[in-house]
Order: structure tokens, then sequence, then C-alpha cells
């Protein structure tokens, strides 16, 4: 499973990023991470990146996509990865398709975690309290000055990212508001409707999944099915279909009934016109 999540500073992606690793036993692919490291071992491209990490700008393109791809190459990637802060412009995310199609992989998914930004400052606030409370050293770009230019970087590089990947129908995007066990459940039913993850029945009634692929090859990680999914309306309802072909009848009612309360949610929520769509289609059969 490869996936992406997208979202501005505080949306997140690193707490869910961890999350989904331990569920799926897939690898946490952070540029942030890295280069943070790189920048306490004083390498080439930490010295190269430090000054434009501590004002709250962009590292170069080719630093980071060189860093990805080198990184996707190593063995415990195999099995998947969850790519946390990368891409982050238009030309990070060309590089991406270009070497992941070099190395014959493919994307699941990309999932934008959506935040009001009202709420972004008190979450980083947050966090540096909690690390400070570790003992952990804070970063330096976490201060409100910093993370107002970080924002607005997301805003002018990031963003258009999000009609990238949906031009691409590869992006899916979650209530990042909500409590972090129930964004959690949110990316995992979307990456079931989606076939990202396949579903497992067992014996005393529980069902269980695993990641594509890496459950044939014996991966440990299994996770729990999500009742409700929550994903726009008319692109789960579609992955959900897909999912569902070729799959075990008890599946395929899962999947189904998923969809069927997926589309009455957005149906009341009412905002998106995919949603509406599916519902009065559904409505017409
Ligand atoms: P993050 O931990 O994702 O918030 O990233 C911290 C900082 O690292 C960012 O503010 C950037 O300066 C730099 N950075 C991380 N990922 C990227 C990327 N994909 N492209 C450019 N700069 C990045």
């Amino acid at each position: 499973m490869r996936i992406i999540l997208l979202g501005p500073p505080g949306s997140g992606k690193g707490t869910q990023a961890q999350l989904l690793v331990q569920r799926y036993g897939i690898v946490q692919l952070s540029t942030g991470e890295m280069l943070r490291a790189a920048v306490a071992a004083g390498t080439p491209v930490g010295l190269k990146a430090k000054e434009i990490m501590a004002g709250g700008g962009l590292v170069p393109d080719d630093v980071v996509v060189g860093i990805i791809s080198d990184r996707i190459d190593q063995p415990d990637a195999k099995a998947g990865f969850i790519l946390d802060g990368f891409p982050r412009t238009v030309p990070q995310a060309e590089a991406l398709d270009e070497l992941l199609k070099h190395k014959h992989m493919k994307l699941d998914a990309v999932i934008e975690l959506r935040v009001n930004e009202s709420a972004l400052l008190s979450r980083v606030e947050t966090r540096v309290a909690q690390m400070r409370e570790r003992g952990e050293e804070v970063r330096v770009d976490d201060t409100p000055e910093v993370l107002t230019k970080r924002l607005a970087s997301y805003r002018s590089l990031t963003e258009p990212l999000i009609h990238y990947y949906s031009e691409r129908r590869k992006l899916s995007t979650i209530d990042g508001m909500m409590a972090i066990d129930e964004v959690t459940r949110a990316i995992h039913r979307l990456l079931l409707a989606l076939g990202a993850v396949e579903p497992k029945t067992h014996a005393k009634g529980t069902t269980k999944s695993t990641v594509k692929g890496a459950a044939k090859k014996g991966a440990k990680k299994a996770a729990k099915v999500a009742k409700k999914p929550a994903k726009t309306a008319k692109k789960a309802a579609k992955a959900s279909k897909k999912a569902a072909k070729g799959a075990p009848k008890t599946t395929k009612k899962a999947l189904k009934k998923a969809v069927k309360k997926m589309v009455k949610k957005a149906a009341k929520k009412g905002p998106k016109k995919s949603a509406k769509k599916v519902t009065k289609k559904r409505a017409k059969r």
C-alpha cells in the first residue's frame, strides 16, 4: 500500500502516519523528519536545508525528490509506505509520478486531511507543550511566526496538489477536525473501500483486514474493518464497487452496506454535488 497524506502543518499527518504504520506494518516516509535528521547530523543536505527550514520555507525540490527516491528503494519500504510532507509542490508531485512509474509502483490513494485554519495554531501549540513535557527538543519552526510562513507556503505551493490529484482521480478528503481515532477509522474505511487493504473474515466473527499484497507475503499487521466510510460519496462508491468485484460474498455485503451508509451520510450533509448525484442515481434505480 502506498499513500500520501496531504494537509497543512498541524493537520495531524504525522500522528495519523504513525498510527497507520502500527496498523499496517508499512513505513512512514516523512521528508520533514529526514531533513531534521540531516540537519542534526550536519550532512551536506542538512547544511543546505537548515536555514530554509528554520525560516519556514521549502527546501529545493531536487533535494527532497532525491531523498525520497533513495528511501523508497530501501527494503523496509517494499511492503508499502506513507508519504508524510511529500510531495509539497506540483513539480515534486510530477517527479514522484515519474519515479514511481520508473520503479513500476502505483499510488493507492492521496488523502487530504482537511482542517479549519483557525485550529492549526492551537494544535501546534499543543504539540510544542507535549514535546516539552516529554523532555523532547522542540522544533525551531514550531513558533507562531514561522507557522504563519509555513501556512503561507502551504497555501501557495502545496494546496494546488489538491487539484492535481483530484484531476487524476486519486484524491480523497477526510475531515481532520474529528478526534484522532475517528480520523484513523475514516482513513481505514477509505483504504478498505479503495481495495488498498484486504478484509479477512475470521472464524469468531471478527473481521480483520491486511495490507493488499503484503497479506500474501505473511504480513502480520491487521486492522478492524470500519463501518462507516468517510470519502466523497461518488468516488468511494465507485472504488467500493471495484473492490467488491472478485471479493468474497461477505466482503461484498460489507462494502455495499458501507457505501449505502456513506451515501446517506453525504446526502444528509448535502454540500457536495457528487454525493447528491449518487443519491439521485440510486433513487432512480
Ligand atoms: P514538516 O515536518 O513536514 O512540517 O517539515 C518541516 C520543514 O521541512 C518544512 O517547513 C520544510 O522547510 C522542510 N520540508 C519538509 N518536507 C519538504 C518537502 N517535501 N519539500 C520542501 N521542503 C520540505
